[in-house]
This record gives C-alpha cells, structure tokens and sequence, in this order.
C-alpha cells in the first residue's frame, strides 16, 4: 500500500498527468467522496477503479465504535419475550406525575422528559402503537395524562433555542399529535395545524426542530383525518423546502442553519436525507416538476457525497468533510441513508447499487456499542436491512437484520444489568427497540414516529 504516484505507475498511467498534486495518501483518500477522488485522478478510469482496490484493502473498521454480533439465532419467541420485557417495564415505571425517569446515556436528559424524541411523549406513542400492531397485550390508559403532558412539554420547550418553532422531535407538535393518536378531537387538531404553520416563516432548519417535521406532521394528520388544509399547508412549505435546495459542486443539498452554524448536514435527522423524508413520505402531494427534481436529486447528491470502500458506501454526517468518517449509526452514516432512501419511489442503476452498498458497509461495520436504540444504535442500524429487504426482496437482508435483532435484544439486557434499569425513550431506548424486533417479526419496517405515527 503507498501513495496514488506509485499507484499509478504501477497501472503505467503518467502520475503526473493524472494525479492532482496533493492527492497521495490513500489513507487520506479513503475519506473522500467518489466526487474527490474522480477529481484526484483527473478523469482517467483506470486510475479511479486502482485507487478504489488500494483503498479496499485498508483496515476500515472501528473497534471502539464497533461490536462482533453475538451469534444466537433468530428466534421470533425470544424477540416477542423482549418486547414483552420492555412494554412491562415500561408501565411497569410509568409515574403519572413524573412520567419515566432520564437515563445516563442520554446526554442532558432530565427526569420527566417530555419529548418525542428521548421523553413520555415518545415512550407512550410507541407503548399504544405497538397496542394497536398487536404487538403486546399489554394495555394502559394514558388519556388522561395527555393534558398534563402538553403542557410540561410547553414548560420545558420553552426554554430551548428553537421555542418558536413546531418542532417534531422535541415540542408541542410532537406531544400534540400523541394526543390526537389517543384522543382525537378538533380543538387538537387545530393546536397541530397553528403550530405546523408556526414553520412556514421561521428558518427551515431540519427534521428534529423544524419546517421538514411539520410537513410530515402534516402527512400523518392527513392519514388521521382526511382534512384537505394538512395537504395546502404541506404543498406550501414543501415549495419553499424545495426552493432552498441549491446545487452545488457535491450534488443539490441544503444548507443548515442549526446550533448557530450553517453546514450541509447529510442525515435523516439533520440533514438532507431528513429533508427529503417528508418530500418522499408525501410523493403524491407534490407536483410533476418537484417530484422530478427530487428523484434528480436524490441519486446524484448521494452518489458525490458517498465514500467507497470494499466494504461498501458510507457517508460523512456532513457534505465535503474529509476527516475520517467515524460515524456509522442512523442519525449519521450510511445506516439512515439507506433506511431513508430505500423508501424512494423512484430509482436508477446508481442509485440502487449505492442503497445496497451502503447495506453492505452497515453490515460490515457490525452492531454499535451505543446500544440497542434507534438514533444511534444497533436497532437503528438494522433498519436499513429491513428496508432493503423490502426494497429488493433479495433473500440476504431479512436474515441481515434479524442478525442485529438478537445482539440487540441482549445489549438491551446487559444495559438493565449495567445501570439496574431500563432506558425509556423512543429513539434513544428499549421501546424503540422493541418496535424494531416486531418489524423484524412482521419483515416489515415502519421506522417509528417517521413511516408511522
Ligand atoms: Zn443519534
């Protein structure tokens, strides 16, 4: 292994006509998109395919970040028990004051969260939405702690940065649309439809905070209750999501204006991927010209972005980035790229190789130590199996993501052994997880509070 100069005189192309200068050191390259590198070889195919071996062979994964499957087989038994497990304890710990206790893992968690994202709001939707998928038996009557929940919620959302904002994953359009699941009533419904429209001035942000939540917000309340003011107001802001994406040297991508910087996040929480989903959760909503720019898009922003191994494809959480990638989970990496685009109702040949490398690169990569959760675990990850199982119907995928299912149920276990509880939160927790090993039951992937709610 060496420098791309000795690459490509072993390959008898003249280094110097087609090497950018600077660009030597393939471990360096490794972390570059296909975009770089095809720049770096200055066009020459045969140049970019020997890089590409060269780069192959580099050690690729991280073992702090990284652990081996536990190789137990799949049994739907053991993962109906563990859902069983999370649900009874999940009520189990259920405070009607306090709601669940914060976990240690959850950086900056509070007992009594409210959110969807880490808090009741979350946990209770997946505990009645698992209810209702005949998941468990278990029932329990959360109605009449909705109220109190909202308002907590506004307490504390009120505190943070974006309060203006409908916010999805952390304010009162979350905990809003639990209570319309629950209790469906006009004057819910009206609260929802203020708040989506609070998005349709404010900064756009993202998925978690802002306009690309409310549009999906709008999705789910179409579905609840075939009012045609979700699709206008959805139709509006999807234009101007749509006029913000700008084409730029790696691909048509947004610029993020969160935390008090402007980057060109990648994944489905803050990024692009999270932008397009409710652009593709809504499809038949949009017109001719914007579907037709966003299946333009889609392939070529993820095919400039994407970082190639032997491995498979990976991405950087954010556009350009040329460090190492040391992200490989759903929140950023390949593992929610795959997840978001495997719904895509369009394809190229492109396209479809990139979902499936990046599958590949998931796989490899193996289960994270961060846990069994969604966001940023191994339940996250194996999402992107399920999704090209559906996507594909190619056999290696269901066995792929039930794999992960069972490391996952005892990472589950050895964490309630580790802190002497469990962890009650929908994409950090148990009860995602328990949501994913029944769509590892069922084979089929609906990602909680995003393809469902
Ligand atoms: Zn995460």
């Amino acid at each position: 292994m060496g420098s791309c100069v000795e690459l490509a005189e072993r390959l008898h192309v003249a280094a110097d006509g087609n090497i950018v200068p600077g660009c030597y050191d393939l471990r360096i390259l490794r972390h570059r998109s296909t975009a770089i590198l095809a720049r770096c070889c200055r066009g020459s195919p045969t140049v970019f395919a020997g890089i590409l071996i060269e780069i192959a062979r580099l050690p690729m994964f991280d073992t702090v970040r990284h652990v081996p499957l536990h190789v137990v087989e799949w049994r739907a038994a053991d993962a109906q028990a563990a859902i069983d497990d999370i649900v009874a304890d999940a009520l189990a710990q259920f405070d009607q004051a306090r709601f669940w206790p914060a976990h240690p893992q959850d950086d900056g968690a509070r007992d009594g969260e409210t959110s969807i994202y880490f808090g009741a709001a979350g946990v209770i939707w997946a505990l009645d939405y698992l209810s209702r998928a005949g998941a468990t038996r278990h029932a329990y009557d959360f109605v009449p702690v909705l109220d109190r929940l909202i308002d907590a919620n506004r307490r504390q959302f009120a505190k943070l940065d974006y309060h203006a904002h409908g916010s999805l994953l952390f304010g009162d359009l979350g905990t809003l649309l639990v209570a319309m699941r629950l209790r469906p009533d006009a004057a819910t419904a009206d609260a929802i439809h203020e708040r989506a429209r609070a998005n349709n001035t404010l900064p756009i942000r993202e998925l978690m905070w802002g306009l690309p939540g409310s549009m999906l917000a709008c999705v789910f309340m179409s579905e609840m209750t075939s009012e045609t003011r979700w699709r206008e107001l959805y139709v509006k802001q999807a234009a101007r999501l749509l006029d913000e994406l700008a084409d730029t040297e790696l691909g048509p991508l947004w610029t993020q204006d969160l935390y008090g910087s402007h980057q060109q996040w990648l994944g489905p929480v803050h990024g692009y991927a999270g932008n397009m989903v409710p652009l593709i959760r809504g499809w038949a909503w949009l017109g001719d010209d914007q579907q037709a720019r966003v299946a333009e898009a889609v392939p070529r922003t993820l095919m400039a972005n994407a970082v190639q191994s032997a491995h498979g494809a990976q991405w950087h959480p954010v556009a350009g980035r040329t460090g190492e990638p040391r992200l490989w989970q759903h929140c950023h990496g390949a593992p929610g790229m795959v997840t978001t685009f495997a719904d895509a109702p369009f394809g190229t040949p492109e396209l479809e190789a990139l979902l499936v490398a990046g599958g590949e690169f998931t796989w490899h990569a193996g289960p994270l130590t961060k846990g069994s959760n969604l966001c940023h675990g191994t339940g996250g990850n194996g999402y992107a199996f399920l999704k090209l199982h559906r996507r594909t119907r190619d056999e290696r995928w269901l066995p792929r993501a039930r794999a992960f299912a069972m490391t996952a149920i005892e990472q589950c276990r050895e964490a309630r052994r580790q802190y002497g509880r469990g962890r009650y939160s929908l994409w950090t927790g148990d009860i995602g997880l328990a949501v994913y090993l029944w769509d590892c039951m069922t084979g089929e992937p609906r990602f909680p509070g995003v393809d469902v709610f």
